[in-house]
């Protein structure tokens, strides 16, 4: 018997082992894309610098540069946090425990932009989620289609639309559908959001009760991925968003940081 408990202890070892080395592999392997980006931002610059740089004076040239710059840190920094973000993934031992363990300020996270071709698998499945319930949306008074999806911490997806009704008031929005729903499947711990909606000037992030409704559940700050839907014209092309399309990435505690969060 105790042999048998060595042998499997041995077994339990090497697994171990094992899956740290491929933890490691993936890792290196996302430093090398991220360092090939960084190349081709770099190299990008100087062509456009070298485009743009004959019709320009001086100091035209110095704000370009300035500009471009500052556009290329942003996106740099996108690209570290959603990195930040990844790793804590692939080091989290129970799988989608928490996308928010492990990052340098777990506290609260980093609010950033980033193209949707950089945001990671898990993220752009939420959004996807959320697109599709989109689609279920009652709007038959404003028009305006909201879809909303949270994934709870045992991995499973919750979706909603926003739902409206003739008096107006009883009226629900996506994320608080969405929400409802997992809460009554008895899921009381969400590791990320995602919000979907087309507005023509940009994002359409959550309504003030909602953040409160988010924040309710946000045990741990967690990531919420806003991204636009396509416009009513193109809508059921694909793909559904566009690699280039830009995604907000905050959170649930910078949505709302001085929320009520308990009586004591
Ligand atoms: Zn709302």
């Amino acid at each position: 018997m105790a042999e048998k408990r060595k042998l499997l202890q041995r077994y339990m070892q090497c697994l171990n082992e094992m899956q740290d080395e491929l933890r490691r592999k993936e890792l290196a392997k996302k430093m090398e894309t991220l360092e090939k980006l960084q190349c081709e931002l770099a190299r990008r610059q100087e062509q456009r610098v070298a485009q743009g740089g004959g019709q320009m004076g001086k100091s035209e040239r110095r704000q370009y540069l300035k500009d471009k710059l500052k556009s290329y840190q942003k996106t740099l920094k996108g690209l570290l946090c959603e990195l930040a973000r990844r790793e804590a993934f692939a080091n989290g031992e129970r799988g989608r425990v928490s996308e928010s363990d492990n990052l340098p300020h777990p506290l609260k996270l980093d609010e950033f932009t980033v193209a949707f071709r950089y945001v990671g698998e898990d993220g752009r499945e939420l959004l996807m989620a959320a697109l599709a319930a989109r689609r279920c949306a009652y709007v038959p008074y404003s028009k305006f289609k909201v879809g909303a999806a949270f994934r709870a911490k045992c991995g499973q997806i919750y979706s909603g639309c926003n739902i409206e009704n003739a008096a107006f008031t009883p009226g629900n929005c996506a994320e608080r559908c969405a929400l409802a729903k997992g809460v009554s499947e008895g899921e009381k711990r969400y590791t990320a959001g995602a919000v979907v909606a087309y507005h023509p000037d940009g994002f359409t992030t959550p309504c003030g009760v909602c953040r409160q409704f988010i924040r309710e559940f946000a045990t741990r700050d967690f990531p919420i991925y806003i991204a636009k839907a396509p416009p009513p014209e193109q809508e059921g092309c694909i793909p559904a968003i566009d690699d280039d399309e830009e995604v907000l990435v905050t959170s649930a505690y910078n949505l709302l940081p001085h929320s009520f969060s308990a009586y004591e």
